[in-house]
């Protein structure tokens, strides 16, 4: 087996074992191999160990990778745009993805539906909220998030299907738990104002257990299945 299929079989494991002492099923969570600065190859072994969705944070390296697996015969893969978005990337992104991760301002979502191909299905959206307040600049504020989401909502060309966070790095397990919460008592408050969302996307190598605690749907992963990144941004 190789390095990467060892490590996706461990992830998944790890998933398992926190759904086990959530209280909940496996089936509930996604799994997204986030392959931002990896190379296509990396790519296709985790595909063929039965991977199906991965998340990118730069548009131009992830279409460029799109490229070298479709022409490697690797195709039927979900992509996830995970990363800041500026207005001039919308286009190549409304075009390239099936998920964008990061919304946090309307300008861009409507840029987003406007550009989304006529004859793909709405991009599926969450909305980036922070939750760590003044710990984090990205993100819209908490405060600001149900107008927000109920202005994406009803934008034609996106599909919005719930929230995501990036809290603040810390190995306080209960620090972690309480800003996942944050983000959960949001999506509950946002579902009783009416809006049906089902996503929760929040979670990473350090601290996936956490959020699959705090309800989870889909944890995004990179560093534990891929190895460290050369590169952080
Ligand atoms: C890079 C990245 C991840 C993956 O982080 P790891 O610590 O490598 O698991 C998850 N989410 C976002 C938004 C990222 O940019």
């Amino acid at each position: 087996m190789t390095t990467i299929a060892a490590n996706l079989q461990a992830v998944r494991a790890r998933i398992a074992a926190a759904c086990e002492m959530a209280g909940r099923s496996s089936a509930e969570l996604t799994l997204l191999a986030v392959s931002k600065t990896w190379p296509a190859m990396c790519i296709r072994e985790a595909a063929s160990a039965g991977q199906r969705a991965f998340g990118e944070s730069y548009v131009q390296e992830a279409i460029e990778k799109q490229a070298e697996l479709a022409a490697m015969g690797v195709t039927g893969l979900e992509w996830h745009f995970i990363g800041p978005l500026q207005s001039n990337k919308t286009r190549l992104v409304a075009e390239h993805f099936d998920w964008v991760h990061s919304i946090e301002r309307l300008k861009i979502a409507e840029r987003l539906s406007d550009q989304r191909p006529a004859q793909l299905p709405p991009l599926q959206v969450c909305l980036q909220v922070n939750i760590s307040a003044e710990e984090s600049k990205s993100g819209c504020a908490l405060r600001e998030a149900p107008t927000l989401a109920r202005a994406v909502a009803a934008l034609p060309g996106l599909r919005l299907r719930g929230l995501m966070a990036i809290p603040e790095l810390t190995d306080d397990v209960d620090l972690q738990r309480r800003r996942f919460a944050r983000l959960r008592d949001l999506r509950d408050q946002l579902v009783a104002g009416g809006l049906p969302l089902d996503v929760l996307s929040m979670g990473m190598s350090h601290d996936l257990e956490a959020a699959i605690m705090e309800g989870a749907t889909l944890v995004r992963v990179g560093t534990a299945i891929f190895g460290e990144r050369q590169i952080t941004l």
